[in-house]
């Protein structure tokens, strides 16, 4: 795939202060998500005027938001996730970095945000990873990339803003779901839809999960580990969990999966790994699946597997799904054999332990 050339010079300024690196070892002890911050941050300047400029990797400090930025009133916000790798024989990697890159222009199209050239997204990722290289763990943990964009000019009114700050920060990362290979329990929304056609949906914006938490501490407080979301037209049919999307294995090894048209988030780990079924001789079905369906399929047994897949947690068997008035179990409420290996392949080419065949993998140099 080509990917637009990269038009900025960064300077890069390391800080004066950098985290001990006894601090770093015991931190790294115990990896949760999301917590815990590497020393430095990546940021390009946009103005109408000027365009794309000031491009920095520079010491990881906060922004001065003035109480009139716009972001704060009208949420101009899109970010996306990824995730930096040390392979076993240890190089540095990323995976399909410019399909992140990709995404993130569509995201700010529809936010009405401006482009940033593909090749200075991944410039930006890969400098902030060069400079905080040693942040990146070994083993099953990964250096989780936050790429984000924000309006930040000081105005109030209601139209696309004219000064923009697009920041990549980095998060050595543990598993996402504290269960490790368990399987996680969903509860399906009946209150809350997540995007209608038309809507942001497909976009990674802030807003998306702003709505979403509603819905994520109705499951919580049901005991689940997430919400599913059915289709705000009719209600009935499954499009994806609140930063995930979802897959169903069929007896007959069949894989089904709902369509990314316009409500659904397109992930690059669902475009992974329907390749990578494919690859293994599996059908897949892009194709509307409706909660009626999935309550049939799992208690006639022809539906043996689902699971959930995304950046940060890669690939989560659904075990139990809750509902108003009831609950029922995929197979026999474990991670199936199919989500297992699909897993794995997934996992295996992340880390270089497997032939990248697709030309996947980035590797970063001098890291
Ligand atoms: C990011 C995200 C996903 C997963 O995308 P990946 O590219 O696989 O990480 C799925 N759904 C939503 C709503 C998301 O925001």
């Amino acid at each position: 795939m080509s990917v637009q050339t990269a038009t900025l010079d960064f300077e890069i300024m390391p800080t004066s202060t950098p985290t001990p690196e006894a601090d770093r070892l015991k931190a790294f002890e115990n990896l949760g998500f999301g917590t815990l911050f590497t020393d430095h941050m990546a940021v390009i300047k946009w103005n109408v005027d000027k365009g794309w400029h000031s491009a920095q990797v520079t010491a990881r400090t906060p922004f001065q938001i003035d109480p009139a930025s716009s972001v704060l009133h009208y949420a101009q916000e899109i970010f996306e996730g990824m995730k930096a790798y040390r392979t076993a024989d240890g190089r540095a990697v990323l995976f399909r970095p410019e399909e992140n890159a990709r995404r993130f222009n569509e995201s700010a199209h529809r936010m009405a945000m401006p482009e940033l050239p593909e090749g200075d997204f991944i410039a930006a990722v890969e400098k902030l990873v060069q400079l905080d290289a040693r942040w990146i763990p070994e083993g099953d943990s990964s250096l989780y990339l936050r790429p984000f964009m924000f309006a930040s000019e000081v105005f109030l009114g209601v139209r696309k803003a004219t000064d923009f700050i697009f920041c990549v920060i980095a998060s050595p990362v543990g598993p996402y779901f504290k269960g490790g290979m368990k399987p996680v329990t969903i509860w399906v929304s009946q209150n809350y839809t997540r995007a209608a056609v038309g809507g942001t949906g497909a976009a990674k914006c802030g807003g998306n999960y702003a709505s979403s938490l509603a819905a994520q501490a109705e499951a919580a407080a049901q005991g689940c580990d997430q919400v599913v979301f059915l289709d705000a037209v009719e209600h009935r049919w499954v499009e994806e969990l609140g930063g995930m999307n979802v897959f169903f294995v069929m007896d007959d090894n069949t894989l089904v999966t709902p369509p990314v048209a316009g409500t659904i988030l397109p992930g690059i780990t669902r475009k992974s790994l329907i390749e990578l079924a494919r690859d293994n001789g599996l059908t897949v079905e892009e194709r509307p699946y409706s909660y009626d369906d999935w309550k049939a399929d799992a208690a006639s047994g022809k539906l043996k597997e689902a699971f959930a897949c995304g950046t940060a947690a890669v690939v989560a068997g659904i075990g139990t799904v809750k509902h108003q008035g009831g609950e029922f179990k995929i197979g026999d409420g474990q991670t199936g054999p199919v989500t297992t290996k699909l897993r794995s392949a997934l996992v295996d080419i992340q880390r270089c332990s497997a032939p990248d065949t697709h030309g996947w993998v980035h590797v970063l140099r001098g890291v």
